[in-house]
């Protein structure tokens, strides 16, 4: 008895040494914010919501003075971390807070630059070539050219004008353009991105810069350059990584530009790219395609539990999200054979169960009559009588019996 309790003892303490070790594992993300023109109360949460979603950053949100106020009181320990993301457009940072910072991303430091980081500090050299192209702030031909996309040729655009503007809100396709890069690999080549503004005319310097995907900036559409402005960028600088998104204007909770599942997902793989060079992170289900938006309220993807659990309550006139979700479980799960097995109990354990609505049930006869097996079979019998789904049922028992 003594043994047990001593090894309970052991094991206990074993597990909970290793869940603190999981809640201090993540890189080390640094979120800069406190001043905007944007409504960073409500936009830094979010973004540390959607980097710590991913269990690979463990980030903090650090909150400068506020405008005309002491920044000299601004001095993070860059040093901590790896990743910095900058949610942040106001007064300039002391000298020694600018030296630091262009040390830690000289030295390797993964940056992200968020929506109106890039209307920042417009007269300093260094932060521009950091952020590849930038908008506001007096910036015009001084600071570097356009560079856009017109009928799919890169243009750098040394016209003289003023750098940065957008049309009026709206829902607008983005569009791949380097699809090997890590951030894009596996991403579809259009997707729709939800409302937000098209931010346009950048410019910059634009060195060792990709642009990764753009949007075109339709005149017709609330005003518009009529070029494929860039949404997207990776740029190094020196042995550092930076990733710019132009996109993400928050709006009350987020709003459709932050809950929009492109804008979320192309972020938390562009800070993983800006910390290692790589991404690890799957693609997920509901990343949208060019057939519509997609988003998630509370920035989360779906998980299979999640799935499975909501299906049952399915009925005509609900989103097919849940079903989605599910169907790309069975995709990923390719041809193993246990793992198909497992999704095909727990899809058989809905079927079977008192909750489930007769579109539900039908929804799973369909995918059970073509990725079903010899398991299903006795489940799909007994709704054979059932008068609201007996045509599925007897056409998916048809389908697996004519495996055999
Ligand atoms: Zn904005």
């Amino acid at each position: 008895m003594k043994k047990q309790l001593l090894l309970l003892i052991i094991v206990t303490g074993l597990l909970s040494f290793i869940s603190s070790c999981n809640k201090e594992s993540g890189y080390k993300t640094l979120i800069i914010t406190g001043q905007n023109n944007h409504d960073w109360k409500t936009s830094s949460p979010i973004l540390k919501q959607i980097l710590d979603e991913t269990g690979l950053f463990s980030s903090e949100v650090m909150i400068t003075p506020d405008k005309g106020g002491d920044m000299a009181a601004f001095n993070p320990d860059f040093s901590k971390y790896k990743l910095v993301v900058l949610d942040y457009n106001g007064d300039s940072w002391s000298d020694k807070t600018n030296a630091a910072f262009l040390d830690f991303v000289r030295n390797g430091g993964g940056l992200v630059i968020y929506h109106a980081a890039d209307n920042s500090f417009p007269g300093w050299k260094e932060y521009n070539e950091m952020i590849g192209l930038g908008g506001w702030g007096d910036r015009n031909e001084k600071d570097g050219p356009y560079v856009y996309y017109k009928n799919d040729q890169l243009v750098v655009d040394t016209a003289a004008g003023p750098g940065g503007t957008h049309g009026k809100r709206r829902e607008f396709i983005v569009r791949t353009r380097v699809a090997d890069h890590p951030v894009m690999k596996g991403l579809p080549a259009r997707w729709f991105h939800g409302t937000d503004e098209l931010y346009s005319l950048l410019r910059g310097p634009a060195k060792n810069m990709d642009i990764l995907a753009t949007a075109f900036a339709d005149s017709a559409a609330g005003g518009g350059t009529m070029r494929d402005e860039p949404m997207l960028m990776a740029i190094t600088f020196e042995k550092g990584r930076v990733f710019h998104t132009a996109m993400g204007h928050a709006d009350e909770g987020g709003g459709p530009a932050m809950q929009c599942a492109g804008f979320i997902v192309t972020l938390q793989r562009g800070a993983e790219w800006a910390v290692t060079g790589n991404v690890t992170q799957e693609v997920p289900f509901d990343f949208p395609s060019a057939a519509g938006v997609v988003l998630r309220p509370d920035f989360k993807e779906i998980t299979l539990e999640e799935a499975l659990t909501k299906l049952g309550d399915y009925d005509i006139a609900k989103s097919t999200k849940y079903l989605t979700c599910l169907q790309s479980h069975i995709r990923n799960a390719g041809g193993d054979v246990g793992k198909l097995l497992d999704l095909e109990k727990q899809m058989v354990t809905i079927l079977t169960g008192k909750d489930a609505t007769p579109a539900a049930k039908k929804l799973l006869l369909r995918e059970l009559s073509w990725m079903g097996t010899e398991y299903s079979v006795n489940a799909i019998k007994g709704l054979v009588t059932d008068p609201e789904v007996k045509d599925e049922a007897e056409y998916a028992l048809a389908r697996l019996q004519s495996l055999k």
